[in-house]
């Protein structure tokens, strides 16, 4: 199968003036190519900053320390994937909402309150695909203009025409040129030769000075004259968002687009936040925790939404839970983690089936049972505090087969069964 994203002993520290928060201990995970995956444990075990880590967003005091998130879904390098923590933020900023997207936790706290809907979707369209909203504008002017029409009406048309015309023209250039540079960037980053360096800084220096945006869209940002023609663009992406909104079963798109945030219901602020998620196409999407906050009956609505969009628009989907029963209705394969380590992973049906960690069996212990009565079964003791977690297995202090040696250093991950790993001393050779 082919992997589309991978994460290599990944660290992730927060600096805080209690001490240094050690939130994820070498996270390696695998993605691949048109899977459902999920990532499921308790809160506070990682989930959320092994993601963020991922997409090169974990804010400051946290500081990504060491490991790899290779890509594999660009054309550049398919086979050994590109080392995204290694390139430019110009790079980034091209993948991120474009090729790999989120949904975060709490749609209402996501949308901004004081932009309408079809400003905060369109943004999108705006940022990662302004070549292809300017051509479209371009075509309707071409249109417009082979159907004739007052002459003064025209001569603006014409106008705002070659305007566009150059900034599209602008944009491509600036696209093509910050992107050989970021990879011969990519290419040199080992070197350490005289000559490689000297390049290396020559480099640098131009991608820095090539700054994000075309001269135009600079321009037409402060004159007002310039900032009108922008209207006939702003028109094109409202028809996308429009059209997005209704391929997402919102009702009313049009008048949706025009409100804002606090005028929604939670169900339909999530289908917006999913709906920008999703105005780019991309290759995987992030959902994490999507469904927390919503009742029941919208929570199986968005839940069916996912799906059905994995099937239509998204490759793979990793999906961020911590809901035994939500992994089990939609993912195919699942982690699951526990302060910081991967402590388990495997197909979805063997992992139910045959949960190999400490950790997993209390999990799938404690989810109630509709036969059972007395009390619900629980995993002793709390998570424990990662600014000084327990040495060796984390999961030592609650688990019940715990040994000597599991406070000593951290188990390796070995493969029990075909695509079963686990992280545990009670299955040493593969096998218990
Ligand atoms: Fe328990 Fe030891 Fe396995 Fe950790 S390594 S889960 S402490 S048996």
């Amino acid at each position: 199968m082919q992997k589309l994203i991978e994460t290599q002993n990944l660290f992730t520290d927060f600096n805080t003036f209690e001490g240094v928060v050690k939130a994820l201990n070498g996270v390696a995970l695998v993605v691949n190519e048109g899977e459902t995956y999920g990532l499921v444990g308790e809160s506070g075990c990682g989930k959320s900053v092994a993601v963020r880590s991922m997409m090169r967003i974990v804010q400051a005091p946290g500081r990504i320390t060491d490991g790899k998130v290779l890509i594999f879904f660009r054309a550049e390098d398919r086979s050994r994937g590109i080392d995204i923590l290694r390139r430019s933020e110009a790079y980034m900023t091209s993948i991120r909402g474009d090729s790999i997207s989120m949904i975060f936790q709490e749609a209402c706290t996501s949308l901004n309150p004081v932009l309408s809907i079809g400003f905060q979707v369109g943004e999108s369209f705006h940022f990662h695909r302004r070549a292809q909203m300017l051509e479209e504008t371009i075509r309707e002017l071409d249109e417009e203009l082979g159907r004739g029409g007052f002459f003064l009406a025209r001569g603006w048309k014409r106008l705002c025409r070659s305007l566009f015309a150059r900034e599209l023209g602008a944009l491509k250039e600036y696209e093509a040129a910050i992107d050989s540079i970021d990879h011969e960037l990519y290419q040199l980053e080992q070197a350490t030769a005289g000559e490689a360096l000297r390049r290396k800084g020559s480099l640098q220096r131009r991608h820095d000075r090539l700054g994000e945006k075309s001269a135009l869209a600079e321009a037409a940002k402060r004159v007002p004259f310039l900032r009108r023609y922008q209207h006939r663009l702003e028109r094109t992406v409202r028809r996308q968002v429009v059209e997005l909104l209704r391929s997402l079963g919102v009702p009313n798109p049009e008048r949706i687009a025009e409100g804002y945030p606090h005028e929604l219901s939670g169900g339909m602020q999530q289908r917006i936040v999913i709906a920008i998620a999703l105005a780019c196409h991309p290759v995987l999407l992030i959902a994490d925790e999507p469904t927390s906050n919503l009742d029941v009956t919208i929570q199986a609505q968005i839940v069916e939404l996912i799906k059905s969009l994995k099937q239509k628009v998204i490759s793979s989907v990793l999906f961020i839970t911590h809901d035994l029963g939500l992994v089990a209705e939609i993912c195919d394969r699942a982690s699951v983690m526990y302060a910081g380590d991967i402590a388990e992973t495997a197909s979805v049906r063997e992992l139910f089936r045959n949960p190999l960690h400490p950790y997993t069996q209390g999990l799938m212990a404690s989810v109630p049972k509709v036969s059972q009565t007395g009390e619900l079964a629980t995993i002793p003791g709390t998570v424990p505090n990662l600014i000084d977690p327990p040495s060796g297995c984390r999961f030592h202090p609650r688990c019940p087969h715990a040994m000597e040696i599991c406070k000593g250093v951290k188990p390796p991950t070995i493969e029990h069964s075909p695509g079963h790993w686990v992280a545990c001393y009670l299955y040493p050779d593969g096998k218990k």
